[in-house]
């Protein structure tokens, strides 16, 4: 049995007040809050184990490498990964797709050759290629999502050309929480010699992912957003890929022998792992992780769905107000505007007076606001800990909004 209370007891912040009001935390799309375990890890870390790892040979550097080598065997697992070596420790999603940019995409395409996004994609899965359109003439090619937010798989295997390198792609939309059908793309994909880069910074949040089932090449997952350190995370490379890469960031411990002349590089995972990591925050994401697995996905997927009909239902009765993304496998995030209100910004504002926060902006999707026709939403995205009480407060934030504003 899924009991939300005893949940919420384990993360320390959703018992403060905001503005004398109890906190109502609707920004978990942008980042999620942590629980007590990962709270206490890190401060264990810190207090009883920390030194650099993979350096010395000394008890706490063995202690701390195990610690933080620890986590990536548990990414693996909560990414159905079965080799460990194909996941690449880093500070996230951004990290991710830029080792990805850097490392395969630039060293192996030319002026000429084809990208496909989403017009859904954050800004982290869009940035990267506009610097392989702008440097080396690479055609990125948009994939438009119809009037519900829903992408149609078959619209980004129809856009696969023989010029097509690879597919980025996201798994769940950050805005409008629109789940992809990503494996039916990636099966297309594999017999076409197309590489498939998932986003799943906000699916593997709010979904069980199996990515050896996905069969993708490259998976980013971002900490922050799974309860989490900030500045955690982990990009899955498949093995194929990873030889075919060339190191993206250069510094200690990504390689094997410096010279003056001569230089030669770590295997992979190290390869892509320059300079000290995030040593703390890996081993607080390893924490994160394994209370998420606890829970269990399933549970955590079930429990936001109900919640997302609920929300879904009560924002529907409030007939001044737009939802964006209304497709039916969606998560538990709602992007909206209000008739004749203020910008977004000013709607937030008042909701944070009644201890709810929301995010107000382009939310790092500038394509879908243009698609959209729409320059800010406002965005309330759901957690694990969340309640139908929050969104009962919510609605009611929501009336005082709009009666302010009408
Ligand atoms: N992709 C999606 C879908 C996101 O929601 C985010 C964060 O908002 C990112 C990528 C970027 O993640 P990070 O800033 O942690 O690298």
């Amino acid at each position: 049995m899924y009991d939300v209370e005893t949940i919420r007891a384990d993360f320390p912040i959703l018992s403060r007040e905001v503005n004398g009001k109890p906190l109502v935390y609707l920004d978990n799309g942008a980042s999620a809050q942590k629980p007590k375990v990962v709270i206490d890890a890190i401060t264990q870390a810190y207090a009883e184990e920390y030194a650099n790892v993979h350096r010395g040979l000394h008890y706490l550097s063995n202690l701390a490498t195990e610690k933080y080598e620890g986590t990536r065997g548990i990414i693996a697992k909560f990414l159905g990964v079965k080799d460990e070596d194909e996941i690449v420790m880093n500070t996230g999603t951004t990290m991710g797709i830029n080792t990805v940019a850097y490392g395969w995409a630039m060293p192996r395409m030319q002026a000429g050759d084809e990208i496909i996004l989403s017009v859904m994609e954050h800004h982290a899965n869009i940035v990267p290629w506009h610097f392989l359109r702008e440097r080396h003439g690479v055609v990125i090619k948009w994939v438009d999502v119809d009037s519900t937010g829903y992408l149609d798989p078959q619209a980004v295997i129809d856009a696969i050309t023989p010029k097509t390198k690879l597919i980025a792609v996201t798994q769940l939309s950050n805005v409008l929480g629109t789940v992809v059908d990503v494996k039916t793309i990636c099966d297309a994909a594999r017999e076409k010699g197309v590489a498939v880069l998932v986003d799943g910074s906000q699916a593997a949040v709010h979904m069980p992912v199996n990515v050896d089932e996905l069969g993708c090449d490259f998976y980013a997952i971002t900490g922050h957003k799974l309860y989490g350190p900030s500045a955690s995370g982990a990009i899955f490379m498949k093995k194929e890929r990873m030889a075919e890469m060339v190191p993206f960031i250069g510094g200690g411990d990504m390689i094997r022998e410096v010279h003056k002349d001569e230089v030669t590089w770590n295997d992979p995972p190290m390869m892509f792992e320059a300079g000290t990591p995030g040593i703390v925050q890996q081993i607080g994401l390893g924490v994160a992780l394994e209370y998420m697995m606890n829970v269990g996905m399933d549970n955590i997927a079930a429990h936001e769905q109900k919640l997302r009909d609920y929300a879904r239902a009560r924002l529907d009765g409030l007939n001044w107000l737009q939802v964006q993304g209304t497709t039916a496998d969606k998560a538990a995030i709602f992007s909206f505007t209000l008739d004749g209100a203020g910008h977004a910004h000013d709607i937030s504002t008042i909701l944070d007076k009644k201890g709810v926060a929301v995010r107000a902006g382009h939310h790092c999707a500038g394509p879908l606001m243009d698609h959209l026709g729409v320059t800010a939403t406002c965005r309330a995205s759901f957690a694990m800990y969340n309640t139908e009480k929050e969104v009962d407060v919510l609605v009611d934030a929501l009336e005082l909004a709009h009666d302010l504003f009408a």
